[in-house]
C-alpha cells in the first residue's frame, strides 16, 4: 500500500455550524494504480485530496504514506514526504506567477534535492510538449499549457502517487482530453500511481478502480465492464 486513509473525519467550523464533510474515510492505493474519486460539487472530495496529501490534517483518524503516519509528523517533516513520495495536480494549476515555464518545474525539483534537475526539468518540459514555452510566464501560456506545466512539475520528483484534484476541470474539452491524455500516458510510464478525482463519468472509467464520495464516506462504484 502506497497511500492508505483509516477512518478520518473532518468538518468545518462555519461561523456557529459545523460542516461534517468526512465521517469516517477508509482508503488505499496500490503501487502503479489507477484510481478515480467522483461525488457531487460540495462532497468533499477536494478535502479528502488534501489530507490524502498532507495539505491538511483530519480532525480523527490517520493517513498513511509509505507506511508512515503522516500526522505523527512535524509540518516540515510532512511538506518533505509530501515533496519526494507525492505530486499535485490542481484544477487552478497554482504555477508561481514569476517563474517561468522551466523554473516552476525545476524549482519543485531543487526544493525536493533532485539532482540533476535543470536537466530532468527540460526532459520533462519536453515530454509534456513545452520545449519552445520553457521561458514563457504562467501569463504567458494558456490554460492547457499551463496545466501541462503542473503535470511537469508534479513529476519532476518522480513520486510514487499523483494526486490529481479535476486537473481539466477548467479547461476546454480539447485541452482537457489533452491534459488528461497526458496524465494517464505520464504515470503508465513511470508507474506512478494516481488518484483523479473528478467529476466525469468518462474520464473516472479510465483507471482501474472508481470510488464514490457520497454522505462522508466512499464507496465501491458498481463496475460497468
Ligand atoms: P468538492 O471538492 O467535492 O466540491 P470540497 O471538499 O471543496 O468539495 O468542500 C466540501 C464542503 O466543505 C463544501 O460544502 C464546502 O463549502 C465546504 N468547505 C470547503 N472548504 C471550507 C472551508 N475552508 N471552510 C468552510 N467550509 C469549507
Ligand atoms: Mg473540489
Amino acid at each position: 500500500m502506497i497511500l492508505e486513509a483509516n477512518k478520518i473525519y473532518h468538518s468545518y467550523t462555519q461561523g456557529k455550524n459545523k460542516l461534517e464533510i468526512l465521517k469516517g474515510v477508509d482508503f488505499f492505493i496500490s503501487g502503479g494504480e489507477t484510481l478515480s474519486i467522483m461525488g457531487k460539487s460540495g462532497s468533499g472530495k477536494s478535502t479528502l485530496l488534501n489530507l490524502l496529501a498532507g495539505l491538511m490534517k483530519p480532525d480523527e483518524g490517520e493517513v498513511r504514506v509509505d507506511q508512515e503516519d503522516f500526522s505523527a509528523l512535524s509540518d516540515s517533516q510532512r511538506t518533505k514526504v509530501r515533496g519526494e513520495k507525492l505530486g499535485v495536480v490542481f484544477q487552478q494549476f497554482h504555477l508561481l506567477p514569476h517563474l517561468s515555464a522551466l523554473e516552476n518545474v525545476n524549482f519543485a525539483a531543487r526544493v525536493n534535492n533532485i539532482s540533476n534537475s535543470m536537466q530532468k526539468s527540460e526532459r520533462l518540459l519536453q515530454r509534456v510538449g513545452l520545449k519552445d514555452r520553457a521561458y514563457h510566464l504562467p501569463h504567458e501560456l494558456s490554460g492547457g499549457e499551463m496545466q501541462r506545466v503542473a503535470v511537469a512539475r508534479a513529476l519532476v520528483t518522480n513520486p510514487k502517487v499523483i494526486l490529481a484534484d479535476e486537473p481539466s476541470g477548467s479547461l476546454d474539452e480539447k485541452n482537457s482530453q489533452e491534459v488528461v491524455d497526458l496524465i494517464f500516458d505520464l504515470v503508465r510510464e513511470n508507474n506512478t500511481s494516481l488518484i483523479f478525482v473528478t467529476h466525469d463519468e468518462d474520464l473516472a472509467k479510465r483507471c482501474d478502480r472508481c470510488l464514490t464520495l457520497d454522505g462522508g464516506v466512499l464507496h465501491e462504484a458498481a463496475s460497468t465492464n
